[in-house]
């Protein structure tokens, strides 16, 4: 069986060491400026030369999305930033505009590209079509079916194809939104989805605007707008066979913890397909570990549907039964104690786990000590602590604790769409 390429988000630096520490193959990042996901999921220039460096160093492969809908105005931007993004070494692009794929071309010929999603490929001739104008890989549209990518693996065998296994779907086409655009200002298609189509919404009459009407099923709100988010590790071995090179998981504007546990989990997972073949068990711990990340429910999406179907979930709001505690800064060898950088408010005693790339210990807090050494009962986001941990902790290691609402059983959302 060839081993797919387990591709994870890398909204900023520390997410990219996430991702390199819990076993990605590859991630992908913004490019300032320029990509789907807006300001706040971009690196730096400087964050950017040393992701790519520390990636490379690992063998783990680096992509930069510029998968905007280029304005006329956005086309000097290109120019300028083509050559300095090839000297970073950039392993390729990700891009949707046919007038950037063009301006690309002629700056630097010898740049990979892969087409983004947001090109909505869907078909056996879309696939040569881009084959021709140079595309290495092409990240398939969402709404196909494992079936129908299994057609196009096998019609176009020199085409190198990607699909999301895992994380949010639109309720529009692929992204092709102005939901938030109207709602917010803030266009999708520039990169910038608020993701209004999850809010909550109330009727209203037009004569009696003070007094909505709150749209309820089984007395609980409906979010008729707000789709699942898409799961696959229990049918990995279906994904594989499609004949797919690389496998995505999608979120570069969710936390580190999220991308620390979505890779740690699907390596693992995909570690076992590897070795076991056939005999693929879904680990249901792994379905444990995914409802431990935020999300709204799980769905196979158009996976296995025959008809254009996306699923709701108007019963769920958001399911998050973890939070992130800390992220390790560094760790004391002799003291064996890790200094942690807090991101949720602990209190001695609190029930905590540190999350290492092959297991999971749970770390006594009874002694939470401050930067000085002093001995604290409780520290807030930002804080500086340390806490003993019994073996070597790497820097940028997660820690964890449960949040006072987390409660959904989450294998119990995982299902096939038939
Ligand atoms: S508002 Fe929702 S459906 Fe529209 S682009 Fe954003 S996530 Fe997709």
């Amino acid at each position: 069986m060839r081993r797919p390429e387990l591709l994870i988000p890398a909204g900023n630096l520390e997410k990219l060491r996430a991702a390199l520490l819990y076993g990605a193959d590859a991630v992908y990042v913004g490019i300032p400026g320029l990509s789907l996901r807006a300001a706040s999921a971009e690196m730096s220039c400087d964050d950017l030369a040393a992701g790519i460096a520390e990636a490379h160093a690992q063998g783990v492969k680096v992509y930069g999305a510029l998968n905007t809908f280029a304005r006329n105005t956005d086309l000097d931007t290109v120019r300028k930033i083509i050559p300095g993004l090839t000297a970073t070494g950039i392993d390729a692009l990700i891009v949707s505009d046919p007038g950037l794929i063009r301006l690309i071309r002629q700056i630097a010929p010898q740049i990979t590209l892969h087409l983004s999603t947001q090109a909505n490929t869907t078909n056996i001739e879309a696939v040569r079509f881009w084959q021709d104008q140079g595309i290495r890989r092409i990240i398939l549209a969402r709404e196909l079916t494992l079936r129908e990518i299994g057609e196009i693996a096998a019609a176009v065998p020199g085409m190198e194809l990607e699909i999301f296994i895992h994380g949010a779907m639109c309720m529009s086409y692929s992204g092709r939104c102005y939901l938030s655009a109207w709602r917010n200002k803030r266009s999708a298609n520039q990169g910038d989805c608020t993701q209004p189509c999850r809010w909550e919404y109330r009727l209203t009459e037009a004569t009696r605007p003070e007094d909505p009407i709150l749209l309820e099923e089984d007395e609980r709100f409906s979010y008729l707008l707000s789709s699942k988010d898409l799961c696959l590790i229990e049918y990995l071995p279906d994904v594989l066979a499609s004949g797919v090179t690389s496998v995505k998981i999608e979120g570069r504007m969710k936390s580190s913890y999220y991308v620390a546990v979505v890779t740690r989990t699907y390596r693992q997972a995909l570690d076992a397909l590897i070795q076991q073949k056939e005999k693929y068990p879904c680990d249901p711990q792994w379905q444990e570990e995914l409802g431990k990340i935020s999300h709204r429910g799980y769905t196979t999406g158009f996976c296995f549907a025959e008809e254009m179907i996306n699923e709701c979930s108007p019963h769920i709001k958001n399911i998050q039964t973890h939070e992130p505690a800390g992220i390790v800064s560094d760790y004391d060898e002799i003291r064996k104690q890790m200094l942690i950088s807090v991101r949720n408010h602990l209190k001695a005693g609190e029930n905590i786990e540190l999350l290492l790339p092959h297991e999971t210990f749970t770390i006594d807090t009874q002694t939470i000590l401050d930067a000085d050494g002093n001995k604290i009962d409780q520290a807030h986001a930002g804080n500086q602590i340390y806490l003993p941990s019994p073996r070597h902790t790497p820097k940028g290691a997660l820690l964890r604790k449960a949040t006072p609402a987390g409660s959904v059983d989450p294998s119990a959302s995982v299902f096939r769409v038939s």
